[in-house]
């Protein structure tokens, strides 16, 4: 058992933050403010090859795995720069379209994606179906050789800012009338495809969107791997690259609260000398809340590797937990910095509130608390589906 990164690891760690601080919470929260984007930092990340590092070298990226793109998203987040369409284009698309795109579509979309240069944000979600994928109701039918697809999804991330949406929609099986998944890369200038953004209470540069697809029609090769086989196996792909990747934003979320707090409690001194982290009162609270982060971050990285080995399955269970853990601990280690900081907390100029709605959207998505319980209470400890 060995619970080091290699050399390389710790390098691309190292970088990763120090890029990372240059920029800074300071950074994030003006571009949340002024409703512009990250832009720069994406840029630069990407012509530094953080953004493709799990992306194969023969299409620009790194040949790592989603270890080392977990790294990338925990030490960006521990900066103050927690990127959730780090978790949807990398993460989600690129994992899918190198697993089980075609030769073609590899080509197209990797260089893209490993540079920065391309966003491909994820559209799983309905307003109907909500947690239960089983009653998707976007529509994919054959039209000659093109595909016409129609529905509507909600909460898409990225969608204005990005040059493709993955798609998740139906077909109907002519073989056995049942329904199947099937991924299209849908460019966001394709006709019949219009979306609104939603107002979201998260402080944070990207944001939510409501998609309408009206008879979009896409050619034969927008379907991911060009087979209506590789629908089901492509969705699954993407799911632990998400959770795992979800997770480690939120450990370094959690970590950079706790920094700032750690701080903020050594120096601050309202009794005579001593400072308000002298006092179990405030020291344990944040204590724990570090344990917290660091008991979830060895799920994460456990998962992390085994997913890179191959091992989905158990990776699928490990990841579930990373997120769930994560989850809980980056929202506590979040409101317990904001306490502990007493008013200044609440203040933008301390960085921490700032954080309060993204950490609690972290309960909720990609995948919420309660599914993953139901996850692990049927499939680690046996129990029947009560839905
Ligand atoms: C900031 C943010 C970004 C997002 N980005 C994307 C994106 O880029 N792409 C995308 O496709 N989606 C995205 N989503 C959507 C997200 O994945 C969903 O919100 C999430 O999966 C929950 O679905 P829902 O909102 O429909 O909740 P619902 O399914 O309506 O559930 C509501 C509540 O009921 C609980 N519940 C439902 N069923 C059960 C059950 N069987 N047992 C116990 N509890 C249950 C849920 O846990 C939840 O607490 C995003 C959401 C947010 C908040």
């Amino acid at each position: 058992m060995n619970f080091d990164l290699t050399p390389e690891q710790e390098q691309l760690r190292d970088a990763v933050r120090s890029l990372g601080r240059r920029y800074g919470h300071r950074y994030f929260v003006e571009k949340a403010k002024a409703g512009e984007h990250t832009t720069e930092l994406w840029h630069e990340a990407g012509r530094l090859g953080y953004l493709g590092v799990n992306i194969p070298t023969e299409y620009g990226g790194g040949g790592g795995g989603i270890t080392e793109l977990a790294l990338v998203c925990e030490e960006l987040a521990a900066a103050g720069c927690p990127l959730l369409l780090l978790v949807v284009s990398p993460a989600i698309a690129a994992t899918v379209i190198t697993r089980h795109g075609t030769d073609e579509q590899r080509k197209r979309y990797l260089p893209g994606l490993a540079d920065g240069s391309q966003k491909i944000v994820f559209a799983i979600t309905e307003p109907e179906a909500g947690s239960n994928f089983h009653r998707l109701g976007t529509v994919a039918r054959r039209d000659g050789d093109d595909w016409v697809v129609s529905g509507r999804k909600c909460y898409i991330s990225g969608v204005d800012e990005a040059g493709h949406v993955l798609v998740v929609a139906r077909t109907e099986d002519a073989a056995s009338g049942k329904l199947k998944p099937a991924l299209f890369v849908v460019p966001t200038d394709a006709p019949g495809l219009t979306w609104s953004k939603l107002d979201m209470e998260i402080l944070s540069p990207e944001n939510q969107f409501l998609l309408y697809l009206d008879d979009v029609r896409l050619p034969a090769d927008a379907l991911v791997g060009q087979s209506l086989d590789a629908g089901l196996p492509a969705l699954f792909a993407g799911l632990n690259p998400e959770r795992i990747t979800v997770a480690a934003m939120g450990a370094g979320t959690g970590r950079y609260a706790i920094e700032r707090a750690s701080e903020y409690t050594a120096s601050r001194k309202v009794w005579g000398g001593r400072s308000i982290g002298s006092h179990q009162g405030v020291s344990h609270p944040l204590a724990h809340a570090a344990v917290q982060v660091e008991l979830a971050r060895l799920m994460i990285y456990k998962a992390a590797s085994l997913y890179d080995a191959g091992r989905d399955l158990e990776a699928g269970v490990a990841g579930n937990m990373a997120k769930y853990a994560t989850g809980e601990a980056a929202a506590l280690a979040v409101d317990t910095a904001v306490q502990v900081h007493g008013g200044a907390g609440m203040t933008t100029e301390y960085g921490v509130a700032t954080l309060l709605g993204a950490v609690r959207a972290g309960r909720i998505a990609p995948v919420s608390r309660e599914m993953i319980l139901n996850f692990v209470a049927q499939h680690v400890l046996g129990q029947d589906k009560s839905y």
